[in-house]
């Protein structure tokens, strides 16, 4: 059921969507979704970082076009963008996944209450289905958290641990996360935590671009959708 609220909630924030002015959303040019120069630096180019003993694969750096497209699927209600980030995150779940020996669940950080409210859709899961990955709502939201786009590293890693419980249905499974943006990487870690405390084993993760904290301004968008600010 609430499956089905989701559907049309997002359905309705798209066809909003089409209603506006179109513009680039990798740099605002008017007249189309994507220029094609935004569209080639929008092409996926997997690397990997460890952030707190995880493997995590990015398929973009957050910089530049990717970043703004990122930011107006996030804060403009861009959901058309979801589709154009999806090779950046399908390219990230290909190589997390590669060498695994066992099938993979595909898990998304989970999205907040107010932000579910404040967007109407969650980001890590919509670009997951344009990506043709179904993924596992395994997580939930268990209490309230500052935003973490106002924190520091240590303020990110404080503000999610303990934030975050799993579903019944977790134990036993070999799990990739799916987030949309890494920065410190205290939210995948607050997501192994609460899957391996439920009997998972989280292998890697996947997102769609890579942000080293040193780069990210307080304020400026990044991950930790779930993080509740409202
Ligand atoms: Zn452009």
């Amino acid at each position: 059921m609430a499956d089905i609220r989701d559907r049309a909630r997002e359905a309705c924030a798209e066809a909003v969507a089409l209603l506006l002015p179109v513009s680039c959303a990798g740099c605002g040019l008017h007249g189309t979704a994507l220029c094609a120069p935004c569209r080639r630096a929008l092409r996926p180019a997997p690397r990997r970082r460890d952030a707190q003993g995880l493997a995590v694969w990015s398929g973009l750096a957050f910089e530049g076009p990717g970043a703004r497209a990122l930011r107006a699927l996030k804060e403009r209600g861009r959901t058309d963008v979801a589709r154009m980030l999806a090779p950046a995150l399908r390219e990230a779940l290909r190589a997390a996944v590669t060498g695994a020996r066992r099938p993979i669940v595909v898990v998304p950080v989970p999205t907040s209450r107010a932000a579910m409210r404040r967007r109407g859709y969650r980001v890590p899961e919509l670009v997951a289905r344009r990506a043709g990955i179904r993924p596992a709502r395994l997580l939930v939201v268990s209490r309230l958290t500052a935003d973490q786009r106002a924190l520091g590293r240590a303020g990110r890693a404080r503000n999610a641990a303990g934030s975050m419980r799993a579903r019944p249905g977790a134990e036993g499974l070999d799990i990739v996360l799916v987030d949309d943006v890494l920065t410190t990487g205290a939210t995948l870690a607050e997501a192994r935590r609460a899957l391996e405390s439920a009997g998972a084993r989280v292998v890697a993760a996947a997102v769609i671009a890579d942000t080293p904290l040193r780069q990210s301004r307080p304020g400026s968008t990044e991950s930790d959708e779930w993080a509740d600010s409202a």
